[in-house]
């Protein structure tokens, strides 16, 4: 039987340990499709599975990895054949079942989605699990009737939600106000398409009054806590917050009066459960909107063996916009 190198997880006296194994093919799970991976990326969720934190993996040993693209290798789908390029995110790939963080993998041929015209598998997990996810969020706030011309903040700027939301928003001609702790990343984040850079402490404190001064055309949140109660006090009438991260905190601090006297929407954006028509749009419009050349510029690669190293770096908020995971390298 044929092996394949994945990042193999172990837990070891009440830890988890990564490390690069052979793996048997006979050990991929059950699933209709096997896909040959080439790349993977790295993303939050990736770096609290590598670290053990939150209870996302049921079973070990374990490869991680929440998102993939690659070639199909095998179907016993009708949907695809057998060199068809595809792209994986969500549905607990990668957390309860076996991810993209290895040369195979084996899924239901429901959860992948074809790779879109005009992006190669490498582009589509640049734009990965996090580009997917600000995508959503600018669906969501178009779809309460955000239009081009408007102020819209985004929070986490630096990172992987953040950069894509950046890039996006600029490119449609919104004015787009970056959030960032990381003040000498200015000149990157300008280079997205930032028109102004914001201290991020300056949303970090719990908000005193119930309302502050309206500024928000819109909001794509990668941050939450404090930071989304901030934003729900200065939203202009009747706006939006798209609430995608948790990477300031998980509570709400919060109080209903932005929303009973200004009737501002507080809109929860999920990627993981996404139906396929919305992922299938959603990658359309990846295709269509996203500037290829800010996405090379906010995109790094690593190779495998060096994922556990980046795990640690990414929840310390030390990642800069995407990385690529070279699985073959
Ligand atoms: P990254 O680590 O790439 O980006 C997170 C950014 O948040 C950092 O770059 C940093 O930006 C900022 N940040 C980090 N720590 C703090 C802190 N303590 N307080 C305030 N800001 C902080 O992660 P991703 O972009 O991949 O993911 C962002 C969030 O979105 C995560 O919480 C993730 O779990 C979530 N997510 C949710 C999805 C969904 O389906 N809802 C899907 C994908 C991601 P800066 O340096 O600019 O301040």
């Amino acid at each position: 039987m044929a092996s394949f190198r994945a990042l193999v997880l172990r837990e070891e006296g009440g830890k988890v340990a990564p490390r690069l194994e052979d793996v048997d093919e006979a050990c991929l799970p059950e699933g209709e499709v096997t896909v040959a991976v080439e790349y993977s990326t790295l993303n939050y969720k990736d770096g609290m599975i590598l670290q053990g934190i939150g209870r996302l993996v049921r079973a070990y040993p374990h490869v991680p990895g929440i998102d993939f693209a690659g070639s199909v290798e095998r179907s016993e789908s009708p949907a695809f054949k057998p060199g068809d390029k595809v792209v994986l995110t969500g549905w607990r790939v990668g957390e309860v079942q076996w991810g993209g963080f290895a040369e195979k993998a084996r899924v239901k041929a429901r959860h992948l989605v074809p790779l879109p015209d005009g992006l190669t598998t490498r582009l589509a997990m640049a734009i990965g699990t996090a580009g997917f996810t600000a995508m959503l969020a600018l669906i969501a706030l178009e779809g309460r009737g955000l239009q081009p011309g408007g102020e819209v903040l985004v929070t986490g700027a630096a990172g992987g939600v953040g950069g894509v939301a950046i890039a996006l928003l600029a490119k449609l001609g919104y004015r787009v106000v970056a959030s960032t702790g990381r003040a000498e990343l200015k000149n990157y984040l300008e280079g997205l398409g930032a028109t102004e850079i914001m201290d991020r402490y300056a949303l970090s404190i719990a908000p005193t009054r119930p309302l502050d001064r309206e500024r928000w055309d819109g909001a794509i949140d990668a941050v939450g806590g404090a930071t989304l109660a901030m934003i729900l006090t200065q939203l202009k009438y009747r706006a939006s917050v798209a609430a995608c991260g948790l990477a300031g905190g998980s509570d709400l601090p919060t109080s209903v009066i932005p929303f009973l006297l200004r009737g501002v929407n507080l809109l929860g954006i999920d990627s993981v459960m996404c139906p396929k028509e919305q992922r299938t749009e959603a990658w359309r419009r990846l295709a269509h909107d996203m500037p290829l050349d800010k996405l090379d510029a906010m995109t790094g690669e690593a190779k495998l063996s060096q994922v556990a190293e980046l795990a640690a770096k990414i929840l310390g908020g030390e990642v800069r916009g995407r990385t690529v995971i070279d699985v073959k390298s």
